[in-house]
């Protein structure tokens, strides 16, 4: 994260800068037609990282990953009939389609809170398009705004939020739909729109036919452990804040780890224990542990500072069983 971000008109040039400091790693807000969106190279663990730093989300919610075309998403998603025909019916457009990831896709776990899914969108607006063409590698976009704050629509709103917090932002006006994407869910039994936004469901019903809405307070509840297949949690029970781990459990560390004892097979999140690197880490690290041969997994402390809080939301859950 740098100083603070110039506003810049888009243009060819301010747009090639945008697509090589996101190939860098760094964060840039672009305009779409839903909100300004903050970008960050979605195959980059640090750079996901960064994210949800500049939003100071106290959770790991799973982000949006927008490209510029479908083929774009054939080495990241499986595609299935549904998918094939909203996207011919609605992109590019406000919808998200929500499809399993592929076993080789190089998204980073930490964009999809270490699910099996992913969350797809190809934007519309002139800029978005562009961009996303000239990085040509997946963009992990939440909307460009600080934690709680509204969803912004031009760029002196995400200015006033997070001008301290992105390398870049992209000027293109006022996002048209003023909206978030309708997430629609396309890995249960029968299509769910998860969040509604630009697409209505009178739109997909006229192709799909009938769908369910998944309430506020259900969609919720999908974030907690268990409910929902596709959300990760260990299959190995997690315990918390060990300083020794049993020679049969893996062992998860954090910081300079010497005088923590033990452990079948260590892994380190952060040696010099920095929380956006351990929070990079988090889901491979959890899945390469997640070993049958294996009793358990002791984590160690994680200060609850920063990016610690949503690191932590994230081992409480899955700690509890
Ligand atoms: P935002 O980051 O504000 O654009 O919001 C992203 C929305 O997409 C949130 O409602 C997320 O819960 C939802 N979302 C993203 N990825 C997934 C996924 N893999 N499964 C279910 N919902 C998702
Ligand atoms: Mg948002």
């Amino acid at each position: 994260m740098t100083m603070h971000a110039s506003i810049v008109n888009a243009d060819v040039a301010s747009i090639q800068k945008a697509a090589i400091l996101l190939a860098e790693g760094k964060l840039v807000a672009f305009p779409t037609e839903t909100v300004y969106g903050l970008g960050a190279d979605a195959t980059n663990d640090r750079a996901v990282a960064a994210i949800y730093a500049a939003k100071g989300r106290p959770q790991f919610n799973p982000l949006i990953i927008h490209v510029a075309n479908p083929e774009a998403l054939d080495g990241l998603i499986e595609w299935n009939e549904t998918a094939r025909l909203l996207a011919a019916q609605f992109w590019p457009g406000p919808l998200t389609l929500v499809l399993p990831r592929k076993k080789s896709c190089p998204v980073s776990l930490l964009a999809s809170a270490g699910m099996d899914t992913l969350a797809v969108r190809i934007p519309s607006h002139p800029v978005a398009k562009q961009l996303l063409e000239a990085v040509k590698r997946p963009i992990a976009a939440p909307s460009a705004n600080a934690s709680g704050k509204l969803s912004p629509t031009t760029p002196i709103h995400v200015a006033e939020s997070l001008y301290d917090k992105v390398d870049l932002i992209l000027a293109g006006g006022k996002s048209q739909v003023g909206l978030e994407s309708t997430v629609l869910n396309l890995t249960s039994t029968r299509p769910a729109i998860l969040r509604p936004g630009g697409i209505t469901r009178e739109q997909l019903e006229k192709i799909l036919g009938p769908i369910d809405i998944v309430s506020v307070a259900e969609n919720t509840s999908l974030m907690s452990p268990g409910m929902l297949a596709s959300h990760y949690a260990p299959n190995l029970p997690l315990r918390l804040n060990a300083m020794q781990a049993e020679s049969d459990e893996g062992f998860l560390t954090f910081g300079p780890d010497i005088l923590a004892k033990g452990g079948a097979q260590r892994l380190n999140l952060s040696p010099q224990g920095d929380l956006s690197e351990a929070a990079a880490n988090l889901f491979t690290m959890l899945r390469q542990l997640d070993q049958s041969q294996l009793r358990g997994i002791a984590v160690m402390p994680i200060p609850n500072i920063g990016l610690g809080v949503a690191i932590n939301d994230r081992l409480n859950r899955a700690a509890v069983r």
